[in-house]
């Protein structure tokens, strides 16, 4: 588990470190993993996962170009409950995992490729689950 306190309503966060870290434990333990595949998963309905590019103009461009397909407080039914229901939509259109191949014990990642947590509702404690699945 990657624990991740977010700071903001909308943000991403590049958590590839974090994984690569993890991956690197598990690796160094006897029987350890070298090679299968990498999920991340967010435990949360109002956050998003991501494989792209980390460049701080194009992060901007991502969240708005969410604020724009889902603009917050369009007549959506669920905010009559919670009223956010633009992080929910947003989070669905998005996805809540990546799967990454591992290779030699590195994430294969391309050279621009970064495992990307996006915060729709924010600032919140938020939990990312890391699996990794020997092959
Ligand atoms: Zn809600």
């Amino acid at each position: 588990m990657i624990e991740i306190d977010t700071k903001r309503r909308m943000e991403i966060i590049d958590i590839t470190d974090e994984v690569e870290s993890k991956l690197k434990d598990n690796a160094s333990h006897e029987g350890g993993f070298s090679s299968g595949l990498c999920l991340v998963y967010s435990m949360h309905t109002t956050t998003g996962l991501i494989v792209n590019e980390a460049d701080g103009a194009l992060i901007e461009d991502i969240l708005d170009i969410l604020e724009k397909i889902v603009p917050k407080g369009a007549g959506y039914q669920h905010d009559r409950s919670d009223g956010n229901a633009h992080a929910h939509l947003r989070a669905t259109l998005i996805g809540n995992s990546a799967i990454v191949p591992v290779q030699a014990g590195r994430l294969a990642l391309g050279t621009w490729q970064r495992i990307l947590f996006v915060e729709l509702d924010g600032p919140r404690k938020r939990n990312v689950f890391i699996q990794f699945i020997e092959q």
